[in-house]
Order: C-alpha cells, then sequence, then structure tokens
C-alpha cells in the first residue's frame, strides 16, 4: 500500500496543527487556505479584523506537546502568561485580583495570527506537506471523497481526491454543509443576543498600561469589558454586550459618555484615536454550534470550530479545537499499533511503544473509520459541554465575579 493522503480545508488554527500531525504521521497532506499567507508582508493588511488575541491554556498546549516538545517552547515565547483576573470595579477607583489558584497556575494570552503564523511555518517543516493559498473550497462529496478548490488567484479550478478529508474551516464551514447531506448529523446553531467589538489599548511609555499579569475584566451586569495582554506590551480589549447597546452608541459623545459612567479609567488609557476605532472595527456576531457525530464513514471529518463553535467567554474554543487534533492523532495511533500487532501473528503486541515514533499513514479505510467512530463517541459530548460552560461563563464575567452569592446561585439553578 502507498502511504495515506489527506485533505485539509482551512489553514487557520486548528487547520494548522492537524496538518502537522498527519505530516509527522507520514501521509501526504494538502491544506488548502482561502485567505493569502499572512507571514507575507504584502498580505498583512488583506486579513478581516477578527478577534486578534486568544488565551491557550493546559487543554491546547497538552496538544502543541504532544506533536513537538521544541514547538511548545516557540508557542510559550510568544505568549504573556496571565496570573488570574484583576477585577475593575464601577467607579473606576478600586481593582480586585483573584488569582486562578494559589500554586500559580496561569493561562497565557497570544495573538492569534502569530500563533497561527507559528503553525504554518511548523508545517511547512514537513517535506510531505503542500499549503495551497489562496483556495477556497467550492464544494466536496464525502461518499467519493473528493474536493473541488478555486484558486483565487487565476479563477481556475483543481479537483482533487484524497483517502480522507478534514473540515478545520471555521463556525461557516462548507464542509460540514456538505457532511450533513451525507449523513444522519444533529446539529444545534443558536445565536445570543450579544455581539463584541475589539479596542486596542496601546502601551503607555513604553510599558503595558495595565498589570500585565492579569486578565482585566470590567463586569457591568449585562455587559463587560474584557483585556489581554499582548508581547508589544499592548492589550486587545473586547466590549461584549447586548445588541441594543451597541445600537444605542451613535456618535463619539455618545460612546464618551458611555464609557464615563461605566469604565472612566479606561478612557485616558485608550485614548481619543483608539476609542474612535469603536465604529470602524467589525461587531462579531456570538453564536454557538453543536453537531454530533463528527465524521462520515472512514472518509471525512469535521474539527475545531467546523465541529463546534461556541461564544467565547471560557476561552476553550481554540484549546478544544487542538484537543480534538490530539484525540484523533491518540485514535489513529491506537489503530496503526493494532494493525502492526496483527501482521506479527504470535508476537506480543508492543503496547509500550512511544506514540511519537508510530506511523499512521498506512491504514486501510476500515481502520480510518474505527478511529473516527471512537473520535465521534467522545468528542462530540466534551464539546457541547464545553459550549454550556462557556454560556454559562458569561453570567460569572459580567456579573457574578461582583457577587459570589450569584455565580452560586445561578449554578445551582443551571444543574
Ligand atoms: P478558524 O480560526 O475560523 O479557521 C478556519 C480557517 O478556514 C480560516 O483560516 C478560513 O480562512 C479557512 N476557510 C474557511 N472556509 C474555507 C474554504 N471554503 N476554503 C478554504 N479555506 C477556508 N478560543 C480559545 O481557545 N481561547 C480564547 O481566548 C478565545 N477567545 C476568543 C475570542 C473571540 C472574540 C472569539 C470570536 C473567539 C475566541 N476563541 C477563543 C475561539 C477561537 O477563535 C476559535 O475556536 C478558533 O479560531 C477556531 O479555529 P479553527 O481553525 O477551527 O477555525
Amino acid at each position: 500500500m502507498t502511504v495515506n493522503n489527506v485533505i485539509i480545508v482551512g489553514g487557520g488554527l486548528v487547520g494548522a496543527l492537524a496538518g502537522c500531525y498527519f505530516a509527522k504521521r507520514g501521509w501526504d497532506v494538502s491544506v488548502y487556505e482561502k485567505r493569502a499567507d499572512t507571514r507575507l508582508e504584502k498580505n498583512r493588511l488583506k486579513k478581516k479584523s477578527k478577534s486578534i488575541n486568544l488565551s491557550i491554556s493546559t487543554r491546547g498546549l497538552s496538544a502543541v506537546e504532544r506533536l513537538d516538545p521544541e514547538l511548545l517552547k516557540k508557542v510559550a515565547s510568544i505568549t504573556v502568561p496571565a496570573y488570574g483576573r484583576m477585577v475593575h470595579e464601577i467607579g473606576g477607583k478600586t481593582v480586585h485580583a483573584i488569582r486562578y489558584s494559589e500554586n500559580g497556575d496561569y493561562t497565557s494570552a497570544v495573538n492569534r495570527d502569530i500563533l497561527n503564523q507559528v503553525l504554518l511555518t511548523q508545517l511547512e517543516t514537513y517535506k510531505n506537506v503542500k499549503v495551497y493559498f489562496e483556495h477556497k473550497l467550492e464544494t466536496c462529496d464525502l461518499k467519493s471523497k473528493t474536493a473541488r478548490f478555486r484558486d483565487l488567484t487565476t479563477g481556475e479550478c483543481i479537483n482533487t481526491r484524497a483517502d480522507l478529508i478534514i473540515g478545520a474551516d471555521g463556525a461557516y464551514s462548507k464542509v460540514r454543509q456538505r457532511l450533513q447531506s451525507s449523513t444522519r448529523i444533529n446539529l444545534e446553531q443558536k445565536y445570543i443576543d450579544h455581539a463584541y467589538c475589539e479596542l486596542l489599548m496601546q502601551p503607555k511609555n513604553n510599558e503595558f498600561a495595565l498589570d500585565p499579569d492579569y486578565v482585566h475584566i470590567w463586569p457591568r451586569e449585562t455587559f463587560l469589558l474584557l483585556a489581554l495582554p499582548n508581547i508589544d506590551k499592548s492589550f486587545t480589549c473586547t466590549l461584549f454586550m447586548p445588541l441594543e447597546t451597541f445600537d444605542s452608541i451613535q456618535t463619539y459623545d455618545d460612546l464618551v459618555h458611555f464609557f464615563e459612567k461605566n469604565f472612566p479609567d479606561t478612557i485616558e488609557l485608550f485614548g481619543e484615536e483608539a476609542l474612535k476605532r469603536y465604529f470602524e472595527n467589525p461587531k462579531g456576531d456570538l453564536f454557538y454550534i453543536k453537531t454530533n457525530p463528527h465524521h462520515y464513514s472512514g472518509n471525512g471529518l469535521i474539527v475545531g470550530d467546523a465541529a463546534h463553535c461556541t461564544v467565547p467567554f471560557y476561552a476553550q474554543g481554540m484549546n478544544c479545537g487542538f484537543e480534538d487534533i490530539e484525540t484523533l492523532d491518540v485514535f489513529l495511533v491506537e489503530q496503526a499499533k493494532m494493525a502492526s500487532a496483527a501482521k506479527v501473528s504470535g508476537a506480543n503486541q508492543d503496547d509500550d511503544d512511544d506514540d511519537d515514533d508510530v506511523k499512521t499513514n498506512k491504514l486501510t479505510p476500515q481502520q480510518i473509520e474505527a478511529a473516527l467512530i471512537k473520535y465521534s463517541a467522545c468528542r462530540p459530548k466534551d464539546s457541547a459541554a464545553m459550549i454550556d460552560l462557556a454560556l454559562y461563563n458569561y453570567t460569572e464575567l459580567r456579573s457574578g465575579v461582583n457577587n459570589p452569592m450569584v455565580t452560586v446561585k445561578i449554578f445551582m439553578e443551571r444543574k
């Protein structure tokens, strides 16, 4: 048998990590990404503004480490650790800190683009990988394992086929749509009546404008301002509010009045120019999507936001997507080990082989399917739980932290 090949649709955070894992296991990997390569200077401004700062936690870092401990070091070098929440009380004069633990546990803030670029660069270190930027999936057929991409630079169409098609194409996934027409898939989607807008707080005198050891929050019961530190000493701040509150702010005076009332301590730190970006910056929708199962036969699988898009209040969307890839790898490795043990009939199965050395690139369709069945038996449940926690945590972040009793009450009600 020649080696297996895989098509990965989407070279975002999860698609790039998935590509690295398949390449490490010996598969021929083709990653198709509709955006231009943001590592090239000329493409930097092309990208649409999306959330630019994320929190990466143990769940996500574990997947990076399993792939390559050296990569973990690279990722660590582009993060800023945050050891807890700094709560900015109303009035702007008082703050109080809530540490994540007494043992110095932390979560790490990382710039989305820089992390994506590190993963893409890692992906290109494998010889068995081809990355096609500016190639958009037009359609795919999971039964025949074929896909059609459009080269956005020439307008040409490319038809291709692989042993496995992975949809890592985000919340509006086309692969998910195609999966729905191939198999019975349960899907739950819901928009919440809140949106978000990002604002950048630049450094002051070349230093962080706020204490960088914390995720800063301004909980205001029905809405929330949140700030995460960046390695360039700026803070990415995100305003999460009901849609009607966004609608009520139409002029710069409205905005200043709103900030004076709710976040007075931030006005000077932002400055007029940064605050005015409120009117230009996109207002992002907040919604979740739960799907089950995540796969079709041994032919296709959705991962990351394509499978389980979440509201961001638990900071686990990408982390959970990274865990998808680690879990998938565990099940594929398991299949490869079983296959090699079966070949050496009579010999003792060597389960102690270090997973790191295992190649999974010669699996039959049945073996791939066996791994995907196991995958769908656990990941949809786990990601659905993560989505529920994220919905709950919005109340906790914008209100519960102001009053611990409310937190307990809400938790009891949800149980
Ligand atoms: P995406 O990042 O959306 O990548 C999908 C890729 O597929 C994109 O590059 C896209 O261009 C490409 N693509 C789409 N369609 C096609 C097509 N037809 N053909 C080819 N390519 C295609 N998560 C955390 O873990 N921690 C956080 O702190 C956190 N904060 C967040 C804050 C906000 C405000 C938001 C909105 C989200 C946050 N998340 C966070 C969630 C996180 O951003 C997502 O879970 C993560 O980006 C999902 O990665 P992905 O690769 O699955 O999808």
